[in-house]
């Protein structure tokens, strides 16, 4: 009988507490704490959500985002969090990290635009498996378009005041990328070569999207190694195509781009997957890097 006063004294506290976190971001007027797992979901939430929400991405920027591997601090910040936003199947850090803390909200971006293989030769030789899920649907500008809609619906919810304010914010967004999936449309329309090579396999969607094809020295993730046959496959099919250039990337190593397109007398460039923005990145948000792409592709493309 002697615990009860300290129990009732503990309940007490952890309702004082709940309660004090309650009045300082959801009900109140302070930033919602936003958890996002890697760049394009964090570009999406800041957009929509504007000075109304504190967005902290699990992925560092630089820091390559297949491999993640959270902190506890991390793990522990995803537990706090207003909302987390994800890609399950993407990163298991991540994916464990939503299953152990189970966070009071999360948005999970594989329901918004479900994970499915890609079309494009990305090898027999590259593991893991060709049949795996493609993680990248956030290289098609009509995804994001999606992922703009829902974080409007999930940030409504939590805070249903500011709902007319997220519905301004992701209708300007959608705005802004539908004006930019129009002009991949019109600039990748009359190109003279539409097979594209690059170091990791991330561009499918893209490619499906804007009728382009693929072709991966590396499989899904950056570090799947390709074999001596499958890098000869791609050697063949870079020269049958006439392709002029290799494309490699800002936060994985260009080695591999940069000796296959050494043996084949052919130029390299950048084809940036958005997997985060450091100071290399040619822009400073998702519009202006997928910009550089779409240019980058028409000079290798030779497009009209
Ligand atoms: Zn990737």
């Amino acid at each position: 009988m002697k615990t009860w006063p300290l129990l009732s004294v503990a309940l007490s506290l952890l309702l004082l507490a709940s309660g004090c976190s309650a009045a300082t971001t959801t009900g109140g007027t302070g930033r919602l704490n936003v958890v996002v797992a890697f760049y394009p979901l964090q570009y999406v939430v800041e957009q929509v959500g504007g000075d109304q929400v504190s967005v902290t991405s699990l992925t560092k920027p630089g820091v390559e985002p297949h491999d993640l591997e959270l902190t506890a601090k991390q793990v522990a910040s995803v537990a706090t969090a207003d909302l987390v936003f994800y890609e399950k199947g993407f990163q298991a850090a991540v994916d464990s990290a939503v299953d152990t803390e189970k966070p009071k909200r999360v948005l999970d971006a594989a329901t918004i635009v479900p994970l499915r293989t890609t079309p494009g030769f990305t090898g027999e030789g590259t593991t893991p498996s060709t049949s795996a899920l493609d993680p990248h649907t956030w290289l098609d500008p009509q995804t994001m378009i999606k992922y703009a809609s829902a974080v409007a619906e999930q940030l409504s919810q939590v805070r249903p005041a500011s709902a007319a304010v997220f519905q301004q914010r992701a209708d300007a967004l959608v705005k802004e990328l539908s004006t930019l999936d129009s002009d991949f449309t019109t600039g990748l329309a009359h190109c003279q070569l539409t097979v594209f090579v690059t170091s990791h396999a991330a561009f499918g969607y893209l490619a499906e999207r804007y009728g382009l094809e693929q072709v991966g020295i590396a499989g899904l993730t950056p570090d799947a190694e390709p074999t001596p046959a499958h890098l000869a496959e791609v050697q063949k099919i870079a020269q049958e195509k006439g392709v002029t250039t290799i494309f490699s990337e800002t936060l994985a190593s260009p080695a591999l781009a940069d000796a296959l397109a050494k043996d084949l007398g052919l130029k390299t460039d950048v084809l940036d997957p958005l997997e985060g923005i450091t100071a290399q990145s040619r822009g400073n948000d998702y519009p202006s890097v997928m910009r550089s792409n779409l240019s980058a592709l028409r000079t290798a493309g030779a497009c009209q």
